[in-house]
């Protein structure tokens, strides 16, 4: 039985895994700002699905940050209380317990590759489309963490292959223009639209508007799937994955798992014709990458903590 905990800014959720069953799962407040409450509630969690479901060996655990490397302290944590802390040696400690902690994308990666929509690929690109942009890879069943603890953190690279009108590109939290993450996030989206209608809705309501053949909703979709096409196409160039796995939000738009793919083509190496292919077919046709919708939604991250220890 495998215990993962699901840590994000809003509520801790904890899962008791039984090769891939759901034995228990339940969820409360996150204790905001507080360090040690928020230990507490885990310690809880576990205690709870515990006398539920049975004893756990180990614990999985995502946090929306990372364990440095090299400190073991918690970075890049957008729940603040969090940063600088010694998570995973605490953990252990109130837990009795060996303790694995990754990223919140890297678990939901882990979790589509483990039994989701990547089962059984080679290399997997699992990426959150929703507030914010994360990713997470799998090569061969395994989670590429990196020397920094960062591989898959894509989303503030910039769009690749600017148009004249993507650059410099809107301004990023992160201090810097054209972030890949201020095109493709659910808020990225809105503003593209209120950009080019004045008009403030949600993502849901762009693509029901386009649905309903709206022309600045339908050209609002037509960008965000280009720039979609431009930034996965430079992730095949690097890792050149078998699959890419969309999930948050924004994976639920149904027409970009169609477009994408028939856009993407133009800027893989070697997929164009400059890269050697029949004139007059199509690119997208050589590459075989496929894009998925993520199998397991909202849930896939406090699986994928719980799959941090594989099965036995
Ligand atoms: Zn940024």
């Amino acid at each position: 039985m495998h215990i993962g905990i699901d840590v994000g800014g809003t509520k801790i959720e904890g899962l008791a895994l039984d090769h891939g069953r759901e034995l228990a799962r339940l969820r409360v407040a996150t204790p905001r700002d507080d360090y040690d409450a928020t230990l507490r509630a885990i310690r809880q969690i576990v205690a709870a699905l515990e006398a539920h479901a049975g004893p756990a060996a180990h614990v999985g655990l995502g946090i929306p940050g990372a364990i440095d490397p090299d400190s073991g302290l918690v970075k890049n944590a957008n729940s603040t209380w969090l940063i600088g802390r010694p998570l995973t040696i605490d953990l252990e400690s109130a837990l009795g317990r060996p303790v694995r902690i990754a990223n919140d994308a890297n678990c939901f990666a882990v979790s589509e590759a483990t039994d989701g929509a990547a089962a059984g690929a080679g290399v997997v690109f699992g990426v959150i489309v929703g507030t914010g942009t994360g990713a997470g890879v799998i090569v061969h069943g395994q989670l590429l963490t990196g020397r920094h603890a960062i591989a898959g953190e894509w989303g503030h690279n910039p769009l690749p292959w600017p148009d004249a009108d993507e650059w410099p590109g809107p301004p990023c939290y992160c201090g810097r223009s054209g972030c890949i993450e201020t095109f493709l996030s659910g808020p990225g989206l809105a503003a593209d639209y209120r950009r080019s209608t004045g008009v403030i809705l949600e993502p849901p309501d762009v693509v029901r508007r386009a649905d309903n053949g709206e022309g600045a909703a339908e050209a609002t979709l037509a960008r965000y799937e280009h720039r979609m096409a431009k930034a996965l196409a430079a992730v095949i160039n690097v890792l050149d994955p078998d699959v890419i796995v969309l999930g948050g939000g924004m994976s639920n738009i149904e027409r970009v798992y169609r477009r994408v793919p028939l856009i993407w083509g133009h800027y893989v190496f070697g997929a164009t014709e400059a890269g050697g292919h029949a004139p007059g077919s199509s690119g997208a046709a050589r590459v075989r990458t496929q894009l998925v919708r993520a199998k397991h939604g909202d849930s896939s991250g406090v699986r994928g903590a719980a799959w941090l220890w594989p099965a036995r």
